[in-house]
């Protein structure tokens, strides 16, 4: 039987990037995938969608051709060819995933993996051979899928998850989006932009429901102008996929609605992979559809670990990374730090996209601060109006006593990239005024987080 140090079950960006980590620490590793390396972000998640969506960020540019004094005959679209680069972008980060599981001499092992007793896996592969491999330490990295709701069985036809959404034969003409989370908009965004009807529906009140309020109302006016219908407060009750088309009974606060739809998108959250991987066996505890762990995610099985979407925390790649990575630093004996949540970025990116770190403005005055709260929109930034992208803008929030950046909120084009600077001046514990005092590039968009510090203390420029 082989044996490892170090076995990871699962190789999306928690399983790979924990892979190469314990190898560089000198650690015998191998990763156990069943499907195809780089998980569901490479190949099904983050990667292919932000394909789609530069396809229709391209498209969009070109039926806008005159804003910009060019002109264009007539702009058109293959939508089959869209979804081919999409997969050719995904199949080309895969494979980079396999050149870095060679270089870093880690074993992969083709497969589906069960945890046994004794810090064993039986690994089942294409052809039903069963192989056991044992090792030190196992780290449970087997992510997430889309999550069913009884009320909205996928057919993987009429009502789809995301895997079918991005690889639709043919454009559909008129699409139901439910939920409307990072997942949800970037669908609904890239759907409309390629011209199908577009209708999202939404159970809370707000779009985006997890960011500042702020930012959701501008992202729903912005969605609204792009065509988009949105249904806020809302929830699909049931569908019929019986006829042509699919109807989807919608309960709002003025009574029901029926929709119609060529196919009806369920993004709806996630379902952890936890079954039939041999957890019960060994006795490792879950809730609530997620392992449970300690800070350096041990579960409470000696030498088993789990990391990713299948432990609580935010679903986020860069989270099952760095979650990886402070695990395996942990079990070779580094001085690790337990991850900081209250300082992860989220991002969306539909258009306009979305970033945030830290508390939003309604948490931060329920958790009893007093704030000083600035703003600067993208239309008072040059470098916006310049690409023609002035919708939007920069939300700062300090704590007014000791000048804690407790928060930054972005929409706006290209926000995502910017975001870091937050992040990075929250961990550094970086005061208001020295981001003030941090001259920022001119004329860039990041200019925005300068001069939305500079609101929040009354120095603004620009406004
Ligand atoms: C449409 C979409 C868009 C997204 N966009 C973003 C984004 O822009 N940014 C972001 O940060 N996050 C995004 N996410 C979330 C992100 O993809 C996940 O948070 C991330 O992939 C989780 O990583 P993971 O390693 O925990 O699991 P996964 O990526 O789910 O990888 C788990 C791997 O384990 C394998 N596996 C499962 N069980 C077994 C078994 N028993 N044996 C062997 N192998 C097994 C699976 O085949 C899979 O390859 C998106 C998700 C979706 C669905």
């Amino acid at each position: 039987m082989s044996k490892y140090d170090i076995i990871v079950l699962g190789s999306g960006p928690g399983g790979y990037v924990t892979a190469i980590r314990a190898s560089q620490l000198g650690f015998k590793t191998a990763v156990i995938e069943k499907e195809s390396l780089g998980g569901v972000c490479l190949n099904w998640g983050c990667i292919p969608t932000k394909a789609l969506l530069k396809s229709a960020q391209v498209f969009n540019y070109l039926n806008h051709a005159e804003d910009y004094g060019l002109t264009i005959e007539k702009a058109d679209k293959d939508f089959s060819a869209v979804v081919k680069r999409s997969r050719n972008v995904a199949d080309g980060m895969s494979k980079g995933v396999q050149f870095l599981m060679k270089k870093n001499k880690i074993d992969v092992i083709e497969g589906f993996g069960k945890l046994k007793s004794g810090k064993k896996i039986t690994v089942t592969d294409k052809n039903d051979k069963k192989t056991d491999y044992e090792a030190d330490h196992i780290i449970v990295a087997t992510g997430a899928r889309s999550r069913e709701l009884p009320n909205l069985p996928q057919d993987g036809e009429k009502v789809i998850g995301y895997r079918e959404a991005m690889t639709l034969k043919e454009q559909p003409e008129s699409m139901i989006v439910v939920g409307s989370g990072a997942i949800g908009v970037e669908f609904a965004h890239f759907y409309n932009s390629m011209g199908t009807d577009v209708t999202v529906v939404e159970f809370l009140p707000n779009l985006v429901p997890l960011e500042d309020e702020d930012i959701s109302k501008q992202f729903e006016r912005s969605f609204k102008k792009s065509g988009i219908k949105v249904m806020t407060n809302s929830s699909v009750e049931s569908v019929d996929t019986s006829g042509k088309k699919v109807k989807a009974i919608v309960k709002t606060k003025k009574g029901e609605e029926t929709l119609e739809a060529d196919v009806v998108l369920s993004a709806v959250g996630i379902k952890t992979n936890i079954e039939n991987i041999g957890l019960e066996d060994l006795g490792i505890k879950t809730e609530r559809d997620k392992i449970l762990v300690n800070d350096f995610y041990q579960t409470n099985v000696q030498g088993i670990y789990a990391i990713g979407d299948v432990v609580a925390g935010p679903a986020l790649a860069h989270v099952a990374s760095a979650e990886g990575i402070a695990c395996v630093e942990k079990i070779a004996g580094m001085n690790v730090e337990p991850i900081d949540y209250g300082n992860v970025p989220g991002c969306t990116y539909a258009s306009p996209e979305i970033a945030s770190v830290g508390m939003t403005e309604k948490q931060a005055k329920e958790a009893g601060y007093e704030l000083k709260v600035g703003k600067f929109p993208f239309s008072a930034s040059g470098k916006a109006k310049a690409a023609g992208t002035p919708d939007g803008f920069v939300k700062v929030i300090f704590d007014a006593k000791y000048g804690e950046w407790l928060g930054c909120h972005m929409i706006g084009a290209g926000v995502t990239d910017m975001i870091a600077e937050a992040v990075l001046g929250r961990k550094l514990e970086t005061t208001g005024h020295e981001v003030l005092k941090a001259i920022h590039p001119h004329p860039t968009m990041s200019e925005a987080v300068m001069e939305a510090v500079a609101d929040a203390y009354g120095e603004v420029i620009h406004l």
